[in-house]
């Protein structure tokens, strides 16, 4: 294991391993050209795990959605329902040390998002994940996940990402000592981070932490790392960084002041009007906020999500 990595889940294939039922594979450059600069990626492929071998029949979801069974495409009494749903608890179970995987899209085990669930010769309205996923998921329900294709969308790339990020901290620092400090600690570093997705998780978040130190801490904890990933499932919205970016510019008040203080002003404006990228205000504001800001603002995970080498907020 590389240990300046985080360690992510990845479908095989994606990783250019020829595993795919015909034999080929599905190279992602967006995962090896870039994120594999920050990520130690585990690989899985849970069709060749269960023993289908390359190349193989290929399977499809068939008959219900919410609970439907895997076979194969030509030998219909090919049913590999229960190994690949079973392979998905095992995978959830012994790589507690993901902080998030990615998978391929459309598969009947690894699509989360897109897999179709047939009947007859005819696939049914709406898409649905694949088998190994709702395995994976029943064990890992925090682990944060992406399809590979939807990883082209520059706000969802960079979602996921930060996602990726926050619960990698809570895993691997906050979960080391768990305390109601500590939770406090963590909560206030992700403030700005809450905030830009939404008034509503940013009030709930704080109800959570304001009764830290009462009865029932695991629970408590439980219900903060729940509700924060289900926070950062989605992406924060235009206006919600601008919302952030301005209640940050709030704290330069007494320190930045003049024409200084105007052009801020001005970046945000431009970004909120969609003239300049996220990267311009956020940038501006953390030269400032590293020379006069206090402790607590020069904390925020907001001005530092990820590796500032991924560039990210140079494409949203
Ligand atoms: S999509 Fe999943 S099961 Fe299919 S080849 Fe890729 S890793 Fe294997």
């Amino acid at each position: 294991m590389n240990e300046d990595k985080i360690p992510v889940g990845i479908s095989s294939c994606l990783l250019g391993q020829e595993v795919r039922y015909n034999g080929g594979h599905k190279r992602s450059r967006v995962c090896l050209n870039s994120f594999a600069r920050v990520f130690d990626y585990r690989a899985f492929c849970p069709e060749v795990a269960i023993g289908m071998g390359v190349p193989r029949e290929a399977i499809r979801l068939v008959d219900a959605p919410d609970s439907p069974r895997v076979v194969g495409t030509k030998t219909p009494t090919l049913d590999v329902t229960d190994e690949l749903y079973a392979y998905g608890l095992e995978v959830g179970r012994t790589s507690e040390d993901l902080s998030g995987y990615i998978l391929m899209k459309n598969s009947p085990s690894c699509g989360l998002y897109s897999a179709k669930v047939y009947r007859g010769e005819s696939p049914l309205p709406g898409k649905h994940a694949g088998m190994f996923v709702r395995g994976l998921r029943h064990t890992q329900p925090l682990l944060p996940m992406e399809e590979e294709g939807r990883l082209n969308d520059p706000v969802l790339r960079e979602n996921f990402i930060a996602a990726v990020y926050a619960y990698h901290d809570w895993r691997t620092n906050f979960m080391v000592e768990p305390s109601p400090n500590a939770l406090v600690a963590f909560h206030s570093k992700y403030k700005f981070l809450v905030m830009a997705h939404g008034q509503a998780p940013y009030k709930q978040l704080g109800r959570i932490v304001a009764d830290a130190g009462a009865s029932g801490f695991d629970e408590r904890i439980n219900a903060y790392i729940a509700a924060l990933m289900e926070t950062l499932k989605k992406p924060a919205s235009r206006k919600g960084h601008v919302n952030t970016l301005f209640h940050i510019l709030g704290y330069l008040r007494d320190t930045v002041a003049g024409d200084v203080r105007e052009d801020i002003h001005r970046v945000i404006e431009s970004y909120r009007l969609g003239f300049v990228n996220l990267s311009v205000p956020a940038t501006m504001l953390h030269h400032y906020v590293k020379r006069f800001g206090s402790d607590y603002v020069n904390e925020q995970a907001y001005l530092n999500p990820y590796s500032e080498e991924l560039g990210l907020r140079n494409t949203i």
